[in-house]
């Protein structure tokens, strides 16, 4: 954020309907606040900086570390075909069409160009969280059913 730009809060019914909407999940790695008890954040799908608006339909709960790795990227590198594409659209698509678990159930597989560079965007298999997920695994806590 550069100075002088003002950040704009989000309505509290707003973030109810996203709450109830989203169940609570990050709509693009699955976490959930339950297993990570951390209260998840607001992402807006079209980023503010590209006009995208404080709305219900562009908005959408992810967890931090989707947040913060997808900012106001758009677009990534499909490291098969090395062809830009835009990243996952969670209101647009189907998770389940563009990623998988792989057999452990902690890891997240891309299946098409999107899912394969949203994967690496947003680093959803980052150790830290490959970890916390096996312990869910264990747990019987994940992955999720949606
Ligand atoms: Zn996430």
């Amino acid at each position: 954020m550069t100075q002088g730009e003002v950040k704009m809060a989000i309505p509290i019914e707003l973030r109810r309907l996203l709450a109830e909407r989203d169940k609570n999940y990050c709509v693009y790695c699955l976490t959930s606040e339950e297993n990570c008890g951390l209260r998840m954040h607001v992402d807006h799908i079209i980023p503010e900086t590209a006009g995208g608006k404080t709305t219900f339909d562009n908005l959408c709960l992810a967890c931090f570390s989707c947040n913060v790795y997808k900012s106001a990227t758009q677009t990534g590198l499909d490291p098969l075909t090395q062809i830009m594409v835009p990243l996952f659209h969670p209101l647009q698509q189907n998770w389940h069409d563009h990623f998988t678990w792989d057999e452990s159930k902690t890891k997240i597989i891309g299946l098409t160009p999107c899912g394969r560079a949203t994967v690496l965007i947003l680093q959803m298999n980052n150790p830290t969280v490959i970890k916390a997920r096996r312990r869910w695994v264990s747990a019987g806590w994940h992955p999720p059913v949606m």
